[in-house]
């Protein structure tokens, strides 16, 4: 199956860079000296964690499980509104975009390590976006937090596994029930690679679940084609008054 690699040029591309730019945090730009990581410490501390006894996860993880579709989640922040998390989803150039993405995934690699079980021999599975607003957008974040996340689980990365087949309207005003109607049927399987979903376990990730309509109908759809078992992860949960256009 189509993995995404990131080349041996791409990687000496980017270590001339930071000859050039010494590396600075992405969200406060302080230097950041020998460190690996493009967020400091200072940075991580103010975006709030989000635990298993956290209301707001427990809510969304009986919401998307009860559907039948989802085994399990894994999220690690809190998506509050005017926080440092959402400045550093939105307020980013595009280089810095892409690694925010993907030194976020990194702390969620970090939490499925701990896990085993079938998270230890699934592949992470970026929800796509519409070819139409890759086009526009330039790129998607749930692929290089996914990307972060295999620096530090080894799993694959399946990009191509799920295709988006129609362009959903704006989410951002609609109700759950109307989340869902809105993309029921907006994805397929590859047909390439349809024949290696059944039996195996997939991690689905997505930058942030709001109602989690999207997530779950990707499930849907792995389900339908025998998956084995399908976790969702996403960088953050926002609860219904910090309601992102995530679609
Ligand atoms: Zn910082």
């Amino acid at each position: 199956m189509l993995e995404v690699r990131s080349s041996p040029l791409s990687t000496t591309l980017r270590a001339f860079y930071e000859f050039i730019y010494p590396p600075a945090c992405l969200g406060c730009e302080e230097y950041l000296g020998e460190s690996t990581d493009r967020i400091c410490d200072t940075c991580f501390q103010k975006i709030k964690p989000i635990t298993h006894d956290d209301p707001l996860f427990k809510e969304m993880r009986e919401r998307l499980v009860s559907g039948g579709q989802i085994d399990g989640l894994i999220s690690a922040f809190h998506f509050e509104k005017d926080g440092t998390l959402q400045s550093l989803i939105h307020h980013l150039k595009y280089e810095e975009m892409t690694r925010a993405g993907f030194e976020l995934g990194k702390k969620i690699g970090v939490m499925i390590s701990a896990f085993g079980g079938d998270l230890s021999t699934a592949s992470l599975v970026p929800v796509p976006l519409h070819p139409s607003k890759r086009r526009e957008r330039g790129y998607n974040q749930s692929v290089y937090v996914a990307m972060g996340m295999r620096s530090v689980t080894e799993l694959a990365v399946l990009a191509k596994l799920l295709h988006r087949k129609r362009n959903t309207r704006s989410q951002t005003t609609l109700n759950i029930e109307e989340r869902r109607n809105n993309v029921r049927s907006a994805f397929e399987v590859n047909s390439r690679y349809a024949a290696s979903v059944a039996g195996s376990s997939f991690i689905l990730v997505d930058d942030v679940i709001t109602t989690g309509a999207t997530i779950q109908e990707c499930a849907r759809i792995l389900k339908e084609h025998g998956a084995k078992s399908v976790f969702a992860a996403s960088v953050a949960l926002a609860d219904h008054g910090t309601l992102k256009d995530t679609v």
